[in-house]
């Protein structure tokens, strides 16, 4: 009877360990995190991919995720300040609270561009106060990224870690890669003038080698007035500006006023990984990637 007893106990307290749970405020995070964790974790977004995760309703089912999260990976910067802290202060789970065990700001593992030189004061409309905070666009950035993740998971889920760390490195070798592809898929068109709606190609330009001489939006977040969107035509027509990038998630007219004033290429890509639909990051890239090299002929 005893062994008995001890045997029930054995599968009583041995079930399947609980997996990690992972909430990214962006879908190229939680898919970053989906292949440093696989099986081991269990990863939300906070974010579609449909969305300008600038601006985010905070939703009360958005605070049930926080609320029960083991990890909290931010873009940080600033991209989030309009709507997490309160997503956060209404989960009361104190180990995803900027600074706990389970928070982890991924800006902090890769060199930033637009970083103001002056205090920059995010009331007067600019909402890259802290620099530029969409560098998952360009995806070599995803590396450290991944790897600064696997750090953190092997940390709170020591037991894993050796996982963690072989996922990260499977994950960067298929990226690294896919990167050179992608290269070598769009070395004709470097030096192309290319001009963004949000400054948020920063960094996919940088890796790209395009020239972005004006923004169609005057600051990040403000939109265009009338005189700066006829300044962006000149700009346009004067440059050579091939190409005018955009998100699926902004209106797409004014774009598009100033890709047929000028003959330049509207491009309209997605905000990033379509996660809830279960693209991986690699899979997002290739879709951009294709889409600028249809567009620019490369
Ligand atoms: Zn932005």
């Amino acid at each position: 009877m005893r062994y008995l007893f001890a045997l029930l106990a054995f599968f009583v307290v041995l079930p399947a360990q609980a997996a990690l749970r992972v909430v990214a405020t962006v879908p190229d995070l939680a898919a970053i995190a989906q292949e440093v964790g696989k099986d081991k974790v269990k990863v939300s977004a906070l974010v579609l991919s449909s969305q300008d995760p600038h601006f985010v309703d905070a939703r009360p089912n958005l605070v049930l995720d926080v609320s029960a999260a083991d990890l909290l990976l931010v873009v940080g910067l600033e991209l989030e300040v309009g709507w997490l802290p309160t997503l956060v202060s209404g989960a009361r789970n104190p180990k995803v609270q900027t600074g706990g065990a389970g928070f982890l700001d991924c800006s902090q593992f890769v060199g930033l561009m637009d970083v103001p030189t002056e205090k920059v004061d995010r009331s007067m409309g600019d909402v890259h106060p802290g620099g530029n905070p969409h560098y998952l666009y360009d995806p070599r950035n995803a590396i450290a990224v991944a790897w600064g993740i696997a750090g953190k998971m092997g940390a709170l889920d020591p037991s894993n870690a050796t996982s963690y760390q072989n996922n990260a490195k499977d994950f960067i070798g298929r990226l690294q890669s896919s990167i050179k592809g992608w290269e070598q898929k769009l070395s004709a068109i470097r030096g192309t003038q290319v001009i963004t709606y949000h400054k948020s190609w920063t960094y996919l330009a940088n890796w790209l080698g395009f020239a972005v001489p004006i923004n169609i939006e005057p600051k990040p977040g403000i939109p265009p007035s009338p005189s700066h969107i006829v300044q962006v035509i000149g700009t346009v027509s004067s440059a050579g500006v091939k190409l005018v990038l955009q998100e699926e998630f902004y209106q797409a007219n004014t774009a598009e006023l100033v890709a047929s004033k000028s003959g330049a290429k509207l491009v309209r890509l997605s905000g990033g990984t379509a996660f809830e639909k279960n693209e991986t990051y690699i899979q997002h890239f290739d879709t951009a990637v294709t889409k600028i090299a249809a567009a620019l002929g490369g």
